[in-house]
């Protein structure tokens, strides 16, 4: 029997219409889809009738099942000659376990193919029309993760400022401690920053203050993940391209 090849698939940051060519075909001819928590419900309707879903949804306090198992149910589904579509939010390769996976299988002697996917940070971007690099404000941009585990040890001085731009994945819960880790490393308290909640999502919010105020947005208007964090001055230019153009819509 021939093994089967694991497909690990960028699904984007929610909306069909963001999949790649490549990821939208291997979703309608699978067989076996076994996916995240952030793969939308849209996405997933895309699927055969007849094809098998597997969550391994991964919660903050919850986990259904352990990375390892994951790697292992990737393996077996493949080893029983079946094609495998690793379905994960975003892009595999940005905080997505994907490198792991990978490894697992090519260890196991399993084929690996990798199709990209539009990641929250460009997913936001795009959706909250704000420039990641712009040429009068930003020629640096960064993505770190904002977990909890290990993020005092985490190095991020000269990250975020003048001319450059922060994009901080999953943290949202350690908002607090983002803002003062960054002030603590010299970062001016009314840098501007947005949140955008659910981007490219019909229910995206993009909210907007001085990092100094960045725990309290996220309290009062009570964010939820999925959500990123973008800091920098080029989250300060979109209100005036709103403003601009409510202007114009006038005339
Ligand atoms: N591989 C994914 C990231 C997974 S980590 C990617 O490339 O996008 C999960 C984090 O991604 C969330 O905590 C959140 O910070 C971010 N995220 C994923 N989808 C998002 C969305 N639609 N809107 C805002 N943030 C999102």
């Amino acid at each position: 029997m021939e093994i089967g090849t694991i497909y690990l698939v960028g699904a984007g940051p929610g909306d069909p219409d963001l999949l790649t060519v490549r990821a939208a075909r291997l979703i309608e001819r699978a067989e076996v889809i076994v996916h995240d928590g952030l793969v939308s419900r849209d996405i997933l309707a895309m699927a055969r009738p007849d094809a098998q879903l597997i969550s391994v949804a991964k919660q903050r306090s919850k986990h259904t099942l352990p990375q390892d198992q994951i790697n292992a149910l990737l393996v077996r589904e493949a080893k029983a000659g079946r094609d495998v579509v690793r379905l994960k939010g975003g892009d595999p390769l940005i905080f997505g376990r994907g490198g792991e996976e990978a490894e697992d299988a090519r260890a196991a002697g399993v084929a690996v193919e990798i199709v990209p996917g539009i990641s929250a940070a460009n997913g936001a971007a795009a959706a909250a029309q704000i420039a990641l690099t712009h040429r009068d404000a930003s020629s640096v941009v960064s993505f770190v993760a904002g977990q909890c585990k290990g993020l005092s040890d985490q190095d991020w001085t000269g990250l975020a400022g003048k001319g450059r731009t922060l994009v901080i994945y999953m943290g949202v819960k350690t908002a607090p401690q983002i803002a003062e880790k960054l002030m603590a490393d010299g970062l001016a308290p009314d840098m501007p920053l947005a949140v955008v909640e659910n981007a490219a999502r019909p229910e995206m919010r993009v909210l907007r203050g001085p990092l100094a105020a960045l725990p309290d947005l996220v309290t009062r208007e009570a964010v939820k993940s999925p959500a990123l964090i973008v800091i920098g001055e080029v989250t300060a230019r979109e209100d005036a391209a709103i403003a601009h153009f409510a202007v114009e819509a006038h005339q």
